[in-house]
Order: C-alpha cells, then sequence, then structure tokens
C-alpha cells in the first residue's frame, strides 16, 4: 500500500515515521525545504498546566502524549520546569490548581506502573511542588549555578520576580521545554533511516482526486507531476481545508493566527525556568509566558489582542469551505515575512508586559524575528487542546492537532484503520526510540534556525541529554 502525508511540520513527519517503522511505503509532501516549519512550540504541555480552562480529561490526555513525544525526540527537549505564578489581579486562586495537579501525579505514577520508560519527568513526587512567600524569600540569596534540586530551579525566580505582584503558593511543575528546530532536525534524521519513506522537499500539493486510488497533483521546482496513491493522511496544518475542499470533503475547523517575540538579555542568571504569569485570555492581563533559550536568548508570549493574539486572527470555516478563510493581512505575513517597525513595536511590548513582573527586564529591546504562525484547532471547541483524528472514508485521514504532542494518539488510530484493512498486523507495535547523535541534531537545528532567519543559538538547549 501507497501512502500520501501532505505537509511535513511535527504531525506529518511523526506520522511518516511512525508507518515507515512498520515496514510502509510512506511518501511525504512538503512545500517547504525543511520539515517542521509551520508555527512555533516552545513548551511541552506535559500535563496541560498552561490551561486552567481545559478539562482534566484533555490535562490527563496532554500528560500522557507528551510522555510519548518525549520519548521519541528527547534531543528536542530542554529538561528545565516551568513556574507558575497566579498575579494579584487575577480573579482566580493558585490553590484552584491542587486537585487538578494530584489527580495528574496519580495518573504518571499509572504511566510509569504500566512502562518504567515513562518516567521522563523525573520522580513522580517532584512532578510538582508549592512555594510559600517565606520559602521563596529563603531562597533569594541561594548562589546556584547549576540546578540540581527544585528549590535550585526557584532561586531566579526568587531574585527576579516582584513577589507583591504575585499571589501564593507559586507552582513549579514538571512542563519542560520543546524545541521546533531539533524537533524538524530529529524528524529528518531519523526519516533518513527508513529506506521505505520518501520526502519530497520543495513540493506543494495542488490538488487530490479520488477515483479507484487517490491520485495526487503537486509541483515540485516549478515542474507539475501526478502520482498514485492508496492512502492520503491530511497533515497541512492550518491549511488542511484547502486539500478537504479539494477531496469535496467537510470539516468544520477554526485556525487562528498567533506569535511568540523573540529578544536577547544579558542577565546575571546562569541559569532560568520557564515562568508563567496566568492571566485571562484575550483580555490585556493576559497569560504571560517567559521561555528562556540557549545563548541569553528569551521568547515571550502575552496572550492579549496586541501581543500574541490579533484582532481578527481566529476564524471558523462556513458551509462554503472546509478550509478558514485567515485575513489577507496574515497570510502574507506567513509568506512574506513581517513589517519591521510591526515586530520592534510588538516586541516592545511583551517585554514591558513580562517586565511588570521581572522588573530587571525592562531594560531589554532588541527584537529578533518573532516565532509565529497560523494552527488549526479541529471541530467545533476553539478551547481544545489535545488530539484530534478524523477519517472521511476508509482511506482518508486528518492528522489535525492542536499541540505537538497530540501526534502518537493519531497515528495509532491510523493503525487501527489500517488493520481492520488487512495491510498491517493486529501485532504492530509503535515505534519506541530511535538514537540519534546529538552532535548531528545540534548542527541540523543550528542550520534551520539560521536559514529561517533566527539566531543559530535558537537551535541549542540549555539542559539537554
Ligand atoms: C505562536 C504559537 C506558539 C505555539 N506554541 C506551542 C507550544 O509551545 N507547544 C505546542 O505543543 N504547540 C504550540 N503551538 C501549536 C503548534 O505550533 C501546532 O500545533 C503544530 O505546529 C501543528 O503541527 P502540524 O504538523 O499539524 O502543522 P504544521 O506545522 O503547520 O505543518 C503543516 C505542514 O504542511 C505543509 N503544507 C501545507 N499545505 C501543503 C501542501 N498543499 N503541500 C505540501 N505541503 C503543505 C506546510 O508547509 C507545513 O510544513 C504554537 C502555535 C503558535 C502559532
Amino acid at each position: 500500500m501507497k501512502i500520501a502525508i501532505i505537509g511535513g511540520g511535527v504531525a506529518g513527519s511523526s506520522a511518516a515515521i511512525y508507518l515507515a517503522n512498520l515496514g510502509l511505503d510512506v511518501t511525504l509532501f512538503e512545500k517547504k525545504e525543511s520539515l517542521v516549519d509551520g508555527p512555533p512550540m516552545c513548551h511541552l504541555h506535559a500535563g496541560g498546566n498552561l490551561y486552567r480552562e481545559i478539562s482534566d480529561n484533555q490535562c490527563i490526555q496532554l500528560l500522557k502524549e507528551s510522555i510519548e513525544l518525549l520519548r521519541l525526540y528527547p534531543k528536542a527537549i530542554d529538561f528545565r520546569p516551568t513556574i507558575i505564578a497566579t498575579p494579584t489581579f487575577d480573579k482566580a486562586n493558585p490553590s484552584d490548581l491542587l486537585p487538578r495537579l494530584e489527580l495528574l501525579k496519580k495518573e504518571y505514577q499509572k504511566l510509569i506502573d504500566k512502562d518504567e520508560k515513562n518516567k521522563v519527568l523525573g520522580e513522580v513526587e517532584d512532578y510538582y511542588k508549592l512555594y510559600s512567600k517565606e520559602d521563596i524569600l529563603k531562597l533569594k540569596e541561594k548562589e546556584v549555578t547549576t540546578p540540581e534540586t527544585l528549590d535550585d530551579w526557584m532561586v531566579p525566580f526568587a531574585k527576579n520576580v516582584d513577589l507583591e505582584k504575585i499571589k501564593f503558593p507559586v507552582i513549579l511543575v514538571q512542563e519542560y521545554g520543546l524545541n521546533v528546530f531539533r524537533i524538524g532536525a530529529s524528524a529528518y534524521l531519523m526519516l533518513k533511516k527508513f529506506p521505505n519513506a520518501k520526502i519530497k522537499f520543495n513540493s506543494q500539493v495542488l490538488e487530490v482526486k479520488e477515483d479507484k486510488k487517490f491520485i495526487i497533483k503537486y509541483i515540485q521546482n516549478g515542474q507539475t507531476y501526478e502520482e498514485e496513491f492508496d492512502y492520503v493522511i491530511n497533515s497541512a496544518g492550518f491549511e488542511s481545508g484547502k486539500i478537504d475542499d479539494s477531496l469535496n470533503k467537510k470539516r468544520e475547523r477554526f485556525v487562528e493566527f498567533k506569535a511568540a517575540y523573540v529578544t536577547k538579555w544579558e542577565n546575571k542568571e546562569p541559569f532560568w525556568p520557564e515562568i508563567i504569569f496566568h492571566g485571562e485570555r484575550g483580555t490585556p492581563k493576559g497569560m504571560g509566558q517567559f521561555t528562556p533559550y540557549f545563548g541569553g536568548y528569551f521568547q515571550l508570549h502575552a496572550m492579549t489582542k496586541d501581543i500574541t493574539l490579533f484582532e481578527n486572527g481566529l476564524v471558523k470555516s462556513d458551509e462554503n469551505s472546509s478550509q478558514p478563510n485567515l485575513d489577507k493581512k496574515f497570510i502574507e505575513i506567513i509568506e512574506k515575512g513581517w513589517d519591521k517597525n510591526i515586530v520592534k513595536e510588538r516586541t516592545k511590548k511583551a517585554v514591558n508586559h513580562l517586565s511588570n513582573f521581572i522588573p530587571s527586564f525592562s531594560s531589554v529591546n532588541e527584537a529578533f524575528k518573532p516565532l509565529y504562525g497560523a494552527q488549526q484547532i479541529p471541530g467545533e471547541d476553539e478551547t481544545l487542546r489535545a488530539a484530534e483524528i478524523s477519517f472521511d472514508g476508509n482511506k482518508y485521514a486528518r492528522c489535525e492537532i492542536v499541540k505537538a504532542s497530540s501526534v502518537f494518539a493519531m497515528a495509532d488510530e491510523i493503525v487501527k484503520k489500517l488493520v481492520k484493512l488487512g495491510v498491517l498486523d493486529k501485532t504492530s507495535k509503535r515505534i519506541e526510540e530511535i538514537n540519534l547523535d546529538t552532535k548531528e541534531v545540534d548542527e541540523l537545528a543550528m542550520k534551520l534556525a539560521e536559514n529561517r532567519g533566527y539566531p543559530k543559538e535558537l537551535g541549542r538547549v540549555v539542559f539537554g541529554v
């Protein structure tokens, strides 16, 4: 059976690795020149603790799927925890999150009981820890160069965050960094190991027709080709609706354009955890996210309309088309890049947003190319954050993920279908791990970062394996 996968983002690339490992004949079409060059990702949502509004079930699903993602892409992970602080102006109370954290701890234990190799987020007891104001004040004078304990990770927070602006307890949780350039590099290096997996770069699928087989028409380096396939996986990200439309298949989805800003900060701390300052999404006090990278770079999100979110940035499909109609100005940014003044202005606003809580950060004013893009949210619920797969007929699947971690749940569903079709054996096992050379990942990830217009340091991790 010949399988076509349209779109080499994290969903399509991971599905390709998974199916190639089962010996299937896989062709991955990617219109760009490298893998995982769509919207960014920086956070491994191992418990969904950034989303107060989602259900416990989605959080459990994100925990499980993040562990799976980490196990396949260990070299893409920055092993540093996340600190979650609730601002004094926020309506919520930090202890509202405690029942869910306890639940997640139990679920983590269950996953380890099932398979010891799932123990990738540290000891269960350390999944999260609470800090009172007194605990944090005690850490203010501590000198740490390399963090070894949970308390060590709190030291930069204790020294730099304005404790008058937050409620207590503050929560430290084992949600790690996820490096988009290293996912791209790892996926490519893994796929290269399978002779039955072909990657067609610079190959844009123009049309898919379904007769007895699927006929894929694509353009590669100015030349148009047609090729027949038995099975199609649509993982075209925010453009999945175009493939649906070409096949006359109906699907509801949202598309959202968002951006995170990149800056550099010469500061005294030898390391940083990620820090979240919760807030109500879409209001001027939306959640702030302070994400450290290698080499003193920081990525900033603030869930307000004039920083990460955009007026009319969220659109929905309608009865005429499965492809939501994103405003032309966003498509232009995706395809041609940004106006430098807007980058400066939005980066400064992001710095100001975070400086409310980290006063010494206010001196920062460098603005690099933002990490941005449009992502899809399948279905009718715009707050959905966990996996979603859908099938139309026996041989057409859509892998529409909201968070990078959701990819394996979808590949499992595709495998179940292929077992039913008699293409795969019931005993088919999902991929466990593929060893990669760290230096090779470092080099390729830095090259990808540079080729895409970012400082090459963004391709490294601080606490890697
Ligand atoms: C600002 C921002 C921050 C984010 N942060 C996080 C985070 O911290 N953690 C997290 O888990 N998620 C995060 N996300 C979400 C994450 O980026 C997406 O869930 C993920 O990238 C989606 O992957 P995908 O493979 O489904 O789609 P994409 O990455 O969009 O991949 C689709 C691919 O298909 C290709 N393609 C499209 N049409 C065609 C065609 N016709 N022919 C050939 N190729 C085609 C595209 O070039 C693209 O490479 C963030 C998103 C944004 C916008």
